[in-house]
């Protein structure tokens, strides 16, 4: 008989240790709380297919979701392309993709300019050999960037990302994205949208004999191992746990929550509204927006990448909010209605005919904003004396969280498994931490946005 494993929750993170454990001989239980498999990659229905609640895309270096989709026959399924960046700030759209773009940017002045690609070309080597865990964002990028570039368009625009407390996170976090990010970059998108993904775990889990459970939300976690979806039990050697910390805390039994790590990482969540446009917007992938009015954030045009979905173009418009935020609060009409305003309002062509529908979507737990040094500070993936396994955005630091980084995580977590059952060895590729070294290789994954 093999090891029993109940692995919670069915994102990427969740669905990616399942599949590895159910074919390495695992009998694993999968319980997602939501209808859906496919966490913040879950789907809305539209016409007669499906479509991403949330903006998605593959980056060329996500080598561990890469591999994935290579064991379930889809790696060559994923189609590239260049993808370009506008910027729009008070209002008015500028491209942001070449050197010319940048010495034609006027919300800087010709010299902020010419220090913004200089030291941007340079930021990587910068990095290299200091202790950017340490050392606040902020910072690192005024005193490199400047007062007037710092105020008027880094804080505002990567600030959106953590909010208020953007400026705190450590420097590592933001030198790991741009490191790996251009302007003008590669993207992919899978033919047939990520749940085709979803789909190809869920049937791998399957047909190695796993069980996967929808609409299974866990109500209780014990420190034997054993879990509750309300009074059915489930019983297992080993537990992987890939729900957000504060969410497993809730659920956990009074013996084991004192066994849990004490790290308490506030969140950002999200407000996501997507747009079934008549007509296409600027073309870019992405186009950060600054000081023009508008609630959200940016605007992210799926279309330039995916190519329309039915005769319509996709368009995400999103802030990064605390779940506590009035805006996460608001009804979803309000907020329909005013962004709706505000995005016709800000490209000059688009018109209210345009806009066919607008659907909003929320997620509460999306990234952990990561205090100073966090690189010491991240919870371990064993808890201790108990069966129970981590595999949390909590863990993923510095990557930028994202399928890639969750892939990874599940990896590792895997790896874990197979040493407890088979022994140390057993695995290749065992070694998994060490991240120091990673990053100033420059490893780890860029995203979102
Ligand atoms: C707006 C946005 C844009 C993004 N863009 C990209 C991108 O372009 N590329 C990229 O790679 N990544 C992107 N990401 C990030 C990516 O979606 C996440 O990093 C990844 O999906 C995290 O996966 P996960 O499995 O770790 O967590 P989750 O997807 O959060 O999965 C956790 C699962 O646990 C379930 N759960 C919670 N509580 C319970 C319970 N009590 N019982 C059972 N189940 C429970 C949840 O329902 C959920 O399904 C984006 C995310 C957002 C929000």
């Amino acid at each position: 008989m093999g090891t029993r494993v109940t692995v919670l929750g069915g994102g990427i993170c969740g669905l990616a240790a399942a599949h590895r454990l159910a074919r390495s001989g695992a009998e694993v239980t999968l319980l997602e709380g939501g209808d859906q498999l496919g966490g913040l990659g879950t789907f809305t229905p539209w016409r007669d297919g499906w479509v991403e609640r949330f903006y998605h895309c593959v980056m060329p270096t996500d080598d561990d979701l890469l591999a994935l989709l290579g064991e379930v026959g889809l790696r060559e399924s994923v189609a590239w392309r260049r993808t370009s960046m506008g910027m729009v700030v008070g209002g008015r759209h500028h491209p942001f993709n070449s050197a010319l773009d940048l010495l034609r940017f006027t919300p800087l002045r010709l010299r902020d300019r010419v220090r913004f690609g200089a030291v941007s070309l340079l930021l990587r080597r910068l990095g290299r050999g200091r202790d950017l865990d340490r050392l606040r964002t902020e910072d690192w990028l005024r005193g490199l960037y400047g007062d007037r570039v710092w105020d008027s368009l880094l804080a505002p625009m990567f600030g959106s990302k953590f909010g208020a407390a953007f400026g705190d996170v450590p420097a590592l976090y933001l030198w790991q994205r741009l490191g790996r990010e251009s302007n003008v970059s590669v993207r992919g998108y899978p033919a047939g949208g990520y749940r085709t993904i979803i789909d190809a775990l869920r049937r791998s889990i399957e047909d190695a004999g796993g069980v996967v459970r929808t609409s299974s939300p866990v109500t209780r976690v014990r420190g034997d191992g054993s879990v509750l979806v309300s009074d059915e039990v489930f019983e297992a050697d080993r537990v992987v746990s890939t729900l957000p910390l504060p969410a497993l805390r809730s659920i956990a039994d009074p013996a084991l929550a004192p066994l849990l790590p004490d790290v308490r990482l506030a969140y950002q969540g999200v407000v996501n509204a997507l747009f079934f446009l008549r007509r296409p917007l600027s073309g870019h992938y992405w186009a950060p927006v600054v000081r023009s009015g508008t609630d959200f954030d940016g605007v992210i045009e799926m279309s330039a990448l995916a190519g329309p979905f039915h005769g319509r173009h996709l368009v995400y418009v999103m802030k990064y909010t605390d779940r506590e935020s009035a805006l996460y609060r608001e009804d979803d009409a309000r907020v329909t209605a005013r962004w709706t305003k505000q995005l016709v309002g800000l490209y000059p062509d688009l018109t209210s005919a345009d806009v066919e529908e607008v659907r909003l979507f929320k997620a509460p737990f999306v990234e952990p904003v990561y205090p100073l040094g966090y690189l010491e500070h991240r919870p371990p993936l064993e808890v201790a004396g108990t069966p129970l396994l981590l595999a949390t955005t909590a863990h993923v630091y510095p990557s930028v969280t994202s399928w890639n980084s969750s892939v990874g995580l599940a990896n590792r977590v895997v790896a874990l498994l197979d040493d407890a059952v088979r022994g140390p060895g057993s695995h290749e590729g065992g070694q998994v931490e060490g991240a120091t070294d990673q990053v100033l290789q420059g490893g780890g994954d860029p995203h979102r946005g």
